[in-house]
């Protein structure tokens, strides 16, 4: 590895770093300038030039780095990683020894110790995701430990940061035997079509496990049931597989709907007997009052922002208004799962726009439960926006 260099961290910044703050900002540190390798390696200073912490250099949409060690005689080296992933699996053997799940997050980026990279398993393949072109210098080192403490059928790849048009894997495989797609993973006893070689998103988000089982298993039987922003439709399958007298799953992306047929399909459930709405989930809304349709459990999951040819949708700004479109088609006692995977801001928040909407329409409510992310998506109480996941189960009241 080539020499270390020292960055100085701005002064307002030292005792946030000293604490164990482990994401770099650029407005956090003086001459970036210097900076021109990603993958470098960052001794943070103080202003007196003592070490604070090392880290690697690698710009993300969030910072343009993350440390990695407070001890300054560590060396980031293919020995670093191997004790950092495997410190990771052995937390996750619970999840390696469950019978009847296995895809699940094997590496949580900073939640593991190393910022913007995670590692995903889906029966039997690795999926990397890298979040710049620094931490995906490191590439080899990863694949090496992985094959030296793990059996696997194939390595899958994303690159989730800006290529500049530079050539992609077309197909994202990295190494071992290409897999036949759609390949059907476990769930708590569901089965999900998965493809890791299609794009970014593989077909599941494996942060919402606890959720599409608490729907199952509590929340779905004989209900009338809409899912928004359905994507393939993850959670109508677990509301249907939990009996739920039918299901409306709905989702601009044209693809979304062929996506939720297989989803049913590969849980041998008749598809013909759900709803499937190709539509923007906002005239949606729009349809459903003017036809008094009312549903007695709405699940809203939209991103943190989208923008459609109509609108644009951000999480932060709009979803008080998302809320109020659902409690308009909510039944009384009816049940509304709001679900943000925005990081800008906390589940107070969060709590605040269930507050106003449910306010702004007159209505009262009771929040049931709420969930953050899984076990396995191990966080850190030294980042906590590293959790993002806020997910509330409302009932609503008279
Ligand atoms: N709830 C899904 C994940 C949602 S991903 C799951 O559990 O798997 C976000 C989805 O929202 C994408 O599929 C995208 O096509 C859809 N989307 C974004 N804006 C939309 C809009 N205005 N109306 C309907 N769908 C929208």
């Amino acid at each position: 590895m080539s020499k270390e260099i020292e960055i100085q961290v701005n002064s307002k910044f030292e005792s946030k770093f000293l604490k164990g703050y482990p994401l770099i900002n650029k407005d956090m540190v003086h001459n970036v300038a210097v900076l021109k390798r990603e993958g470098s390696i960052i001794n943070l200073i103080d202003r007196n030039r003592k070490f604070i912490a090392k880290g690697y250099y690698g710009i993300q949409n969030k910072g343009i780095g993350w440390v990695l060690t407070r001890n300054k005689g560590e060396k980031i080296d293919y020995l670093f990683f191997k004790n950092k992933i495997q410190e990771a699996i052995d937390k996750r053997q619970s999840f390696f020894n469950a019978p009847d799940t296995n895809a699940f997050r094997v590496f949580n980026g900073e939640g593991d110790g190393i910022g913007g990279m995670t590692i995903d398993f889906f029966d039997g393949y690795y999926l990397l995701n890298w979040y710049s072109e620094g931490i995906y210098s490191y590439k080899e080192q990863v694949i090496r430990v992985l094959d030296e403490i793990m059996d696997y059928k194939a390595i899958y790849e994303k690159k989730r940061f800006d290529t500049k048009g530079k050539y992609i894997d077309d197909d994202d495989f990295v190494k071992g035997e290409r897999g036949e797609f759609p390949i059907i993973v476990k769930e708590n006893g569901m089965n999900y079509a998965v493809y890791l070689n299609d794009g970014a998103m593989v077909g599941i988000f494996l942060d919402q496990r606890d959720v599409r089982k608490v729907i199952r298993d509590k929340y779905a039987n004989q209900k009338n049931v809409l899912n928004t922003f359905s994507y393939t439709g993850a959670f109508s399958i677990a509301a249907a597989l939990g009996g739920a007298a039918k299901t409306t799953s709905v989702d601009l992306a044209k693809r979304s709907k062929s996506k939720t047929i297989e989803q049913f399909s590969v849980n041998g459930i008749d598809f013909e007997q759900q709803d499937i709405v190709v539509m923007d989930v906002f005239d949606y809304f729009k349809y459903a009052n003017r036809k008094e349709m009312k549903f007695d459990l709405v699940i809203l999951d939209p991103p943190s922002f989208a923008r459609s040819k109509k609108r644009t949708f951000s999480s932060a700004k709009d979803y008080t208004g998302l809320l109020k479109d659902a409690i308009s088609i909510t039944e009384k006692n009816g049940i509304i799962v709001a679900s943000t995977n925005n990081a800008t801001f906390g589940m107070k928040k969060f709590k605040n726009f269930v507050d106003q909407a449910f306010k702004e329409m007159n209505v009262k409510y009771q929040i049931k439960e709420s969930f953050g992310l899984p076990e396995d998506f191990h966080t850190t109480k030294d980042f906590p926006e590293g959790n993002y996941l806020k997910v509330l189960f409302i009932e609503k009241r008279g």
